[in-house]
């Protein structure tokens, strides 16, 4: 049987549900679930929208045509059974699932960018159904990643809030010794983003976070040092210790986050945005022009980039995030408790 927990109505407790185990075709694989992150994103399809900014919403899950809909998509698993074509795939086999699967066919599919495919997405958890569950069926065995001896809990949140993080930080590049780093928003994926800070742009990270427990987590996992970006004169004491900071990573997307990232840029500054906490911000174009800066969106990230962390985790110690681990039955309490903000790193489910 495959048991899952599912969003059946908008906003409402997840619903437990069974169905009869599904029989792979072609290259599918069908992953027995060890362990799902319960992540931001999780949040928006079970509230029902994204907030665009100025009153404008995006539904999610095709506007409730999906429902119910199981979501979950930082899954471990082993392989339980594989479809007629597959040639890598075999039962029994522990791996990471890729979930930002695409059309396979648009203009960014064709580039290697399924995640941000233009097409009919086919996202495990978004746009079918996901990890909240004993089993999960990938349409094809090349989204399964080898996570080799990496701690399995930790190689589920790879799938998305690292992922997420790494792309990001990899769009920034390497730091000299003289630029700093900003990151805004130390929850599951900001947390993620300082860990894999320094291995990535070679800088350690300024962390500015509302929350005094998130900037203790940050320090933990090799914060430089740490800010409230709601106290009077930061952003001041900020721009005066650093001359403004090279680069800047807005984990948490808020208009206010937002801004404040922009405002700590030095000249030639690159601000990448990637919260979806969701509003709207306004930059000066008269600024924007004359301290040459930059800004860029940067959403989860693409199979090859997963593949990347995944091997750069293997080679280099990298600092684990706090988990929680919680029974897959407690999903609707896991998430209750995500969008309260009272989740310090990540919850895992253990299916
Ligand atoms: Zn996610
Ligand atoms: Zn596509």
């Amino acid at each position: 049987m495959l048991r899952s927990y599912q969003i059946a109505q908008f906003g409402q407790p997840l619903k437990p549900s069974e169905a009869p185990l599904p029989d792979p075709k072609g290259r599918e694989v069908l992953v027995r679930v060890e362990h799902c992150g319960v992540c931001h994103s999780d949040i928006h399809i079970w509230d029902g929208y994204f907030d665009l900014g100025n009153g404008r919403k995006v539904v999610a899950a095709n506007n409730g045509a999906l429902l119910p809909l199981t979501p979950g998509h930082e899954i471990v698993g082993s392989v339980a059974a594989v479809g007629p074509a597959a040639r890598t795939a075999q039962p029994g086999q522990r791996r990471l699932v890729f979930p930002w699967i695409g059309c396979g066919t648009c203009p960014p599919c064709r580039d290697g960018n399924e995640h941000i495919c233009a097409g009919a997405q086919q996202a495990i958890g978004i746009f079918r159904d996901g990890g909240y569950a004993t089993h999960v069926l990938v349409p094809d065995e090349r989204y399964l990643v080898d996570y080799g001896s990496l701690d399995p809990l930790l190689a589920s949140t790879y799938a998305c809030s690292g992922l997420t993080a790494y792309s990001a930080l990899k769009k920034i590049g390497r730091l000299a010794d003289h630029h700093s780093l900003l990151i805004v928003g130390a929850g599951g994926v900001g947390l993620n983003g300082v860990a894999l800070a320094k291995a990535v742009t070679g800088q350690a990270p300024i962390v500015a976070d509302i929350d005094p427990t998130k900037r203790e987590a940050a320090l933990r996992l090799g914060a430089r040092s740490v800010i409230d970006p709601r106290e009077d004169g930061t952003l001041k004491a900020l721009l005066k210790e650093t001359g403004g900071v090279m680069a800047a990573v807005d984990f948490a997307g808020s208009g206010p986050s937002f801004e404040f990232a922009y405002g700590s840029l030095r000249k030639g500054g690159h601000l990448v945005s990637v919260g979806l906490l969701g509003g709207a911000a306004t930059l000066s174009l008269g600024i924007h022009v004359m301290k040459a800066l930059r800004v860029s969106g940067s959403y989860v990230g693409s199979l090859a980039e997963l593949q990347e962390l995944i091997a750069l985790a293997q080679t280099t110690e990298l600092p684990g995030l706090p988990i929680t681990e919680k029974p897959l039955a407690q999903a609707t309490e896991a998430l209750q408790a995500l969008k309260d903000g009272r989740v310090v790193g990540r919850i895992v489910l253990d299916a």
